[in-house]
Parts: structure tokens; C-alpha cells; sequence
């Protein structure tokens, strides 16, 4: 008897932890952890540049970006955080003149209305730090449908090894 109720126990005790790493495992992919800095650490870390686009929405000139026609296989990451965000694999020649993704992470990219500019548009945010990436559009290739339209000062680039 005192066997049967020891293996019991000791299911119990396995089952509850195995079920306690899944439940940690899923809480980590769902739920980004959001970095906050006051707008003077910002400044400080990012070039003035990077600082008016990823912390004020500014806009890159077409053509001008550093990631425009890069076309290496690799990560991009968060320019302000180095959250990764993109995939090299999903990077297309849009024409129009900034970095385009017709996907993005899943989870690491949080979409916002904008109604700026008498234009209604899907803004596109780092999910750590909320930074400004760019606009989402559905005119991208097939099988999404989508145009993740990105400002290079945005980004980081790390080299797949
Ligand atoms: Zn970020």
C-alpha cells in the first residue's frame, strides 16, 4: 500500500512539473516582456537619426536606407532593443524605395491604426520596446498578401553564420 501511494505521489509531483515548464514555455512566446526607457536614455543610445524615426515616427528618405537592396541571409533585428524581428527570407524588392518583408516574427511586431496624414494606414511597432518600425500594407506577394514596409534606421542586421 505504502508503495502504490509513494508512485502516487511521485506521478503526481512529475506531472504537475512537466505541466509547469509547458505553461512557462507558452507564457514566454504569447507575452513580451515590454523594455521601457525614459526618452533621455534613448537619446543617449541612438543615433539622432534612429532616435526621431523608432522613438518619433519620422520617415526615412526613399532610397537612402542602408538595408534597401540587401539582399544577405540573415536576422533583422529592432534597431533600438535588437529584438529579432524579420527574416531575410521573407525580404522582397518592393520598388519603393525602403526595406520590405512580406512577413514578419510572429508576436514580435505589434500592428497600430494610424489615422496621421489624412491617410488611414496599419502602423507597425516593435513588441519590446514599441518602437516605430513603418507601415503594413496588403499589396505584398503572395502567400500573405502583406508588405511589411520598413525604415532601415530601424534595423539592425545580424548575418546568419
Ligand atoms: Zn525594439
Amino acid at each position: 500500500m505504502k508503495t502504490v501511494t509513494l508512485s502516487i505521489i511521485l506521478t503526481l509531483y512529475f506531472v504537475s512539473c512537466s505541466f509547469a515548464q509547458t505553461k512557462t514555455m507558452e507564457d514566454s512566446i504569447k507575452k513580451t516582456e515590454l523594455l521601457i526607457k525614459t526618452d533621455a536614455e534613448w537619446k543617449e543610445i541612438l543615433t539622432e537619426e534612429e532616435y526621431q524615426i523608432l522613438r518619433h515616427k519620422a520617415t526615412e528618405r526613399a532610397f537612402t536606407g542602408k538595408y534597401n537592396k540587401k539582399h544577405d541571409q540573415g536576422i533583422y533585428l529592432c534597431g533600438g532593443c535588437q529584438y529579432p524581428l524579420f527574416y531575410s527570407s521573407e525580404k522582397y524588392d518592393s520598388g519603393s524605395g525602403w526595406p520590405a518583408y512580406s512577413d514578419c516574427i510572429k508576436g514580435h511586431v505589434k500592428e497600430i491604426i494610424d489615422n496621421s496624414h489624412g491617410m488611414r494606414r496599419v502602423e507597425v511597432v516593435c513588441a519590446k520596446c514599441n518602437g516605430h518600425l513603418g507601415h503594413v500594407f496588403e499589396d505584398g506577394p503572395s502567400p500573405t498578401g502583406l508588405r511589411y514596409c520598413v525604415n532601415s534606421a530601424s534595423l539592425n542586421f545580424e548575418e546568419k553564420k
